[in-house]
């Protein structure tokens, strides 16, 4: 199992590793701060830098327990060998700052414009976000209001924690998992990982975060689009 660095230190920008498994150009390491696609968060890119060399990563998936990189040219690469993996930051962390803001987004959605709707699906990009809803009275309009009012949060500032609780504990917390999928994988875990907006909204779940919503700046409505009354898609750009 490859320890996942980027779970227990989010702003982990350089790690020292070593090469447990080569399979052609996807390299297995004992411990990884590359964060590998899911939950609508891109992976990371990188490079991985050893003896006179240094391998391009070009992606990183989940392989069961383990995280798999692929590099582009392997060659010269040895199982055994130490490397030094260095993150693309400027990515990464407008990948952070994309995730923070789709759960702040649907925090404020859910606390004061739920009566009808939910947010159903996320897809986090370099340059901007979109979030689908199940949310029949929603238009560009409130769209705008949801928006506003995710602004005046950013204003105030709200930390961003991460912790570890129990099953048990998680399952006591209403809207813990939005999801069939979310609420099943709560059901299979020992200890359940909660990214919690202090005092605004806690969620299962896998992704990186920033520490502090006021590290978001401005979030501008870039686009909406009706797809039908339980498909509405707005895309968030931040400034
Ligand atoms: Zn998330």
């Amino acid at each position: 199992m490859t320890e996942k660095l980027y779970l227990k230190d989010m702003k982990m920008k350089e790690f020292d590793a070593t090469v447990v498994k080569l399979d052609g150009n996807s390299v297995y390491l004992d411990r990884t701060a590359f964060y590998p696609t899911g939950g609508g968060q891109p992976n990371d890119i990188g490079k991985l830098v050893f003896g006179n060399g240094e391998l391009q990563i070009v992606d990183v998936k989940k392989d069961g327990d383990d995280v798999v990189h692929t590099v582009q040219d392997a060659n010269g690469l040895k199982e055994g060998d130490s490397v030094h993996g260095i993150i693309d930051w400027d990515t990464r962390y407008a990948y952070m700052k994309y995730h923070t803001a789709l759960h702040l987004v649907d925090a404020v959605t859910i606390k004061s414009f739920s009566s009808n709707g939910i947010m159903t699906g996320g897809q986090i990009y370099k340059d901007r976000a979109r979030m689908d809803f199940d949310m029949p009275t929603l238009n560009k309009e409130l769209g705008q209001q949801i928006i506003d009012k995710a602004n005046e949060e950013i204003l105030n500032g709200r930390r961003v924690l991460v912790k570890e609780i129990s099953r048990d504990e998680a399952l006591k917390i209403p809207d813990l998992a939005r999801t069939a999928p979310g609420r099943e994988l709560i059901n299979r875990l020992e200890r359940v990982r909660i990214v919690e907006i202090e005092g605004l909204d806690s969620q299962a779940d896998g992704g990186l975060h920033v520490d502090n919503i006021k590290e978001l700046g401005k979030i501008v409505l870039n686009g909406y689009k009706n797809n039908g009354a339980h498909s509405k898609r707005i895309e968030i750009r931040l400034e």
